[in-house]
């Protein structure tokens, strides 16, 4: 079995919880240069700054909750659609071979951000485990949040 093993990312969920306030909320109501690639009537998508790997982008909805079954069905379609939507950036931008997509519900499950629902996009490629998360603790992302950002809302922008 591969696993995607990515000690980095301990600081990130290790702190999670203690942070005040919510990222996804935060993003939803700042119009900042966070890492936010586009916003939907109710949802929005955002690079992860703890990527498992390169393009490991985050879609939420607006709405503040950790309960898949309190979402309305317009809510769920919207959401559905910004995943359909920044897999297809990511497909235009980085032209990965594979995704996981997954939710992570509570914390055992792996959640770093327990109170607010987020689907995860983790783009694949073959040969991203190798050996330098294993031996070094360091994970080779290729390419800065800053300029992957810009590429995506540019794509975004232009309905590439
Ligand atoms: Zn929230």
């Amino acid at each position: 079995m591969d696993r995607l093993w990515a000690p980095w990312r301990g600081k990130y969920v290790s702190c999670a919880g203690k942070h005040k306030g919510c990222i996804f909320c935060k993003a939803s109501k700042r119009n900042t240069k966070d890492y936010v690639v586009f916003k939907t009537k109710s949802s929005l998508c955002m690079l992860n700054i703890f990527p498992y790997n390169n393009g490991h982008l985050m879609v939420s909805p607006l709405r503040h909750t950790k309960d898949m079954a309190s979402l309305t069905q317009k809510e769920i379609l919207d959401l559905f659609s910004s995943l359909n939507k920044a897999k297809s950036l990511l497909d235009k931008i980085l032209k990965p071979h594979g995704y996981n997509i997954g939710i992570n519900i509570s914390r055992v499950a792996g959640a770093g951000v327990v109170g607010h629902l987020h689907i995860h996009i983790v783009p694949r490629w073959p040969g991203d485990t190798n050996f330098m998360p294993v031996t070094g603790q360091t994970k080779v992302i290729s390419q800065s949040l800053r300029e992957l950002h810009r590429k995506l809302k540019h794509a975004y922008a232009k309905k590439i």
